[in-house]
Parts: C-alpha cells; sequence; structure tokens
C-alpha cells in the first residue's frame, strides 16, 4: 500500500515518473535502481557532461581526471553496482612508499606476511614494530564494520595515537596515509570513518579505471534507457511533484531525487545542512622518462614545521596504464591539500615549488618536466568531524528525496550508496517492492 497518495498529482504525459536532479555518480546510480523497476526516470544535468566530480579529458594524448582520485576493490557498493572487469581497474602496488629524510621506504603492504614485514628496512620503528603495524592491518581487515563503528568516536588524528602503534609507525606511515585517503592532512574527520578507509585499504587494493575517473559515471549512464540523461538543463527549483528549469520550463513528476553536490542542494532546499570541505589540487606533469617503475603511491612523510607538508602524495599515472599518456611520455600527478595561500598566481603559482619537491620525492631532476594542468578544486571532498552520521536521512517527506556523497560518505562509495537508498526510499513510497538488504557501511 501506497504511503501517499501520488496519482492526485497533475501529470503531462511526457512527465516521467521519477525527476533526478545531477548526473554525478549518486544521481546516475538512484536513476539506474529506479528504471531497474520500470519507473520512467529524467536525470537532469546542469553542465554539459555526466559524472560530476568525476571526469577525465584527453588532452594532447595525455588522460587527465579532473582531480587525482583513487579506488578501491573493496568498496562494496563498487563491486555491487559495477561491472569490475569492463571497467579494467589497474590496480596500484601493493603499500605505499613514504618519502622521509632524503629516502624513500616500502610501508604498509597488508599482503606481506609479519616476518617479511619486519624484514623490511625503514626508520618507522624496529622490526618488531613493522610486524605489528601488519597484523594490526591484518586484524582491522578481518574485522566486522559494526564493530568499528562501536568503538568511541573521535578524531582520526587523536584515535591513531591511542591504538597502541608506536609513535613513528604512526607519524611515519598511518598520518601522511590517511591524509592521503581521506583528502584531510590535519586528520580532523572521524575515527570511525578513519577505521572503515584503513579497513578498506587492508582488505582490498587502489586502482583506478584504465580509461580514467570518467569511466565509472560512464559505464552507470551506458546502463539507462536512451534519452534518460538530458544535459544542459538547470533546476532553479524543486518540488514533491516537479521541477522548474532555467530554460526548460515545468517539468512534472511521482517525485523529485535531488543529487547534487552539498552547495547545490543547499540552494534548492534552504535548510539543508551544508558541511564544511577538503579542497584537493592536483598538479599534472609530463616527462620523458618515468620517474619511478611501478605504479606506487608515493606519500610524502616528512613534515616543514607544525603544518601539513606542502605535497601530500604522488603516483606516475601511465605506469598503472600506458593509455594515460602518449608513447615515449610519462604523466605524473602530484596531489596538493588544504587551503594553501596560493599567492596572486592561484595554484599555478605554487607550481615551481610543487616541482622542486618532486624531484627530492623521486630523487631525480624534473626540471626538465613539462608543467601540463592544474585543477583546484575548493568543494571536493565533504568535511567529516565526529560525529559522523553514516546515513543522514534521504527522505525529505513523500515525493521529495536528497541523495549524494554528503549523505553517506565523502566518496565514491558514499556517493553510490546514497543514490540506492534515495531510490529505495522511492520505491518504498511508491509501493513497489524494494529488493535486497541494508547496504553495507564502508569507507
Ligand atoms: C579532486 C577530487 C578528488 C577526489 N578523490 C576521491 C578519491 O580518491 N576517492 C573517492 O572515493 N572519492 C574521491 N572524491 C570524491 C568523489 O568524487 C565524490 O564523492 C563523488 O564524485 C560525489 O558524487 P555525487 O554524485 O554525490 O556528486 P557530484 O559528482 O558533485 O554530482 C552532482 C551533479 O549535480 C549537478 N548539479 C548541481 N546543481 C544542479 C542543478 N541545479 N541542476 C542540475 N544539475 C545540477 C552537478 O553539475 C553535478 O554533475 C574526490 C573528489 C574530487 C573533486
Amino acid at each position: 500500500m501506497p504511503a501517499y497518495d501520488f496519482t492526485r498529482r497533475t501529470r503531462r504525459q511526457s512527465d516521467p515518473d521519477v525527476v533526478v536532479v545531477g548526473a554525478g555518480a549518486a544521481g546516475l546510480a538512484a536513476a539506474r535502481a529506479l528504471t531497474g523497476h520500470g519507473l520512467t526516470v529524467q536525470v537532469l544535468e546542469t553542465t554539459g557532461r555526466i559524472g560530476g566530480r568525476m571526469a577525465t579529458r584527453e588532452v594532447d594524448g595525455f588522460r587527465l581526471d579532473h582531480g587525482s582520485h583513487l579506488l578501491n576493490t573493496a568498496f562494496p557498493e563498487l563491486r555491487r553496482r559495477l561491472d569490475l572487469d569492463r571497467l579494467d581497474l589497474r590496480p596500484l602496488a601493493p603499500g605505499v612508499l613514504v618519502h622521509s629524510g632524503g629516502r624513500r621506504y616500502r610501508a604498509g603492504d597488508p599482503q606481506l606476511t609479519t616476518a617479511r614485514q619486519a624484514a623490511t628496512r625503514t626508520p618507522f620503528g624496529s622490526p618488531l614494530d613493522k610486524a605489528r603495524l601488519g597484523s594490526w592491518l591484518s586484524r582491522l581487515a578481518a574485522t566486522p564494520a559494526s564493530r568499528l563503528l562501536a568503538r568511541p568516536e573521535t578524531t582520526a588524528a587523536r584515535a591513531l595515537t591511542e591504538r597502541g602503534l608506536p609513535a613513528r609507525t604512526v607519524d611515519g606511515v598511518l598520518r601522511p596515509l590517511l591524509g592521503a585517503l581521506l583528502s584531510d592532512p590535519a586528520l580532523g574527520t572521524s575515527s570511525r570513518v578513519a577505521d572503515l578507509v584503513l579497513r578498506s585499504y587492508a582488505r582490498g587494493r587502489l586502482c583506478l579505471p584504465a580509461g580514467g575517473i570518467a569511466a565509472v559515471p560512464a559505464q552507470l549512464a551506458a546502463a539507462l534507457p536512451a534519452g534518460t540523461v538530458r544535459l544542459g538543463v538547470r533546476v532553479t527549483s524543486i518540488a514533491a511533484d516537479g521541477v522548474e528549469t532555467a530554460n526548460h520550463g515545468r517539468i512534472g513528476a511521482q517525485a523529485v531525487v535531488i543529487a547534487t553536490d552539498a552547495p547545490s542542494a543547499a540552494e534548492l532546499m534552504p535548510g539543508l545542512r551544508l558541511p564544511a570541505f577538503h579542497p584537493v589540487t592536483t598538479y599534472y606533469h609530463a616527462a620523458d622518462r618515468t620517474p619511478m617503475n611501478e605504479p606506487v603511491l608515493l606519500l610524502e612523510g616528512d613534515r616543514t614545521g607544525s603544518g601539513p607538508p606542502l605535497v601530500s602524495h604522488s603516483l606516475v599515472l601511465s605506469e598503472l596504464h600506458p593509455s594515460y599518456a602518449p608513447a615515449g611520455q610519462a604523466l605524473i600527478a602530484t596531489t596538493v591539500l588544504g587551503r594553501r595561500g596560493f599567492d596572486s598566481g592561484g595554484a599555478a603559482g605554487l607550481e615551481p615549488a610543487v616541482r622542486a619537491r618532486l624531484a627530492e620525492l623521486y630523487g631525480t631532476s624534473t626540471t626538465g618536466w613539462e608543467f601540463l594542468s592544474v585543477r583546484h578544486v575548493p568543494d571536493a571532498v565533504p568535511a567529516m568531524p565526529p560525529p559522523h552520521n553514516f546515513r543522514r536521512p534521504v527522505r525529505v517527506l513523500a515525493g521529495l528525496y536528497v541523495c549524494g556523497d554528503h549523505r553517506d560518505t565523502s566518496s565514491v562509495q558514499g556517493a553510490l550508496v546514497s543514490g540506492r537508498r534515495a531510490a529505495d526510499a522511492v520505491l518504498r513510497d511508491l509501493g513497489l517492492p524494494v529488493a535486497g538488504r541494508e547496504a553495507e557501511v564502508a569507507a
């Protein structure tokens, strides 16, 4: 029995059953779940492309994401909603390389045996400390998410000091790793989110699609009936029975799902919580020779003063898949986190300093590197300070729903889960069967 009588609403024949506002991962996931139940859906997207924050551009033969992303094969919703084989996921090398004191050290490979962990030479603790980190990560991988969510919640920075690991291991490996994975160098993120992120890290492999991050929304969109997504349509106001658009008039519907980024959602629905954001700045360089012969995440382990380091992490994307760069060229993506004083030159003004630091990180001259591009995204990743609500309500009222990474966790996983939750709420209100169980919490 439907919870609300939708039949009372007046609709034109061309109106869809459901309007979804925004063609990012959340909106596309919601649309896919709804069309899968036979509903007609229109996804209205203000820009000229799908994918939202997950975008990729080809520039002179280089494949540049709109800000460097990392996926994890352990994201449960990614596995559930996408055909990972067709996505052609390319795994990063296991573990990370941490740059510290002018040298690079391999660390944090949960797949290494405890004995091999202990045998690796790093300044991040005694052999016993390294073995401890290995078994700690293995234990985390095996811990049910529900147990991690039951732990007392504080900031990630604080929790790291309370996990019984030596300070050198925490400062040398876990802080830079978590800072990179959370886009939060100060580690003010909820410790529960941090535990789940490290659990995913320990269970899966960091990876990227060979075709760039845009391959994820592209696959979601490809599964929708033709004509479902309408580009260049900006929604200006919403109601439970339809939306007004800037140039395409009113579109009526039985239900409206707002699947925009948080600031746009708050504009459409004043009063909606607006989170703070972690900015992400990505520098792309081309080199004639690869500075690293494997696709490994290179972390900056040295801190200058009390603030976070200039560079958070760097990765040679052309080592992940050759199609990221033209033949004979290497593509290097480097991430700077936080609100940097970019001076008058903007993010590009900082490039010489970033390039100089990269020379030290990779242990090679970078003077011949070509600066291809920089992407500065101020509202990249919604902050998740404690207490973090992993399942913010997606149903505003019967007929009106909201999803996006700001409703779950600030990641592709969170965006996909929120889209499905919103679709489930629509289906319930329409009296249609909702398949499956509650999505597993992960980050
Ligand atoms: C630089 C960067 C790095 C990141 N790194 C990672 C990472 O390593 N791992 C990870 O998991 N996640 C990462 N993320 C986060 C991840 O990209 C997001 O969590 C995810 O893409 C959010 O999807 P979404 O659908 O919720 O929102 P969005 O992708 O923001 O989609 C919202 C869509 O709504 C549209 N829209 C807005 N207003 C309107 C309107 N009025 N009318 C019509 N359409 C509208 C927008 O144009 C947009 O297309 C990163 C993000 C950035 C920017």
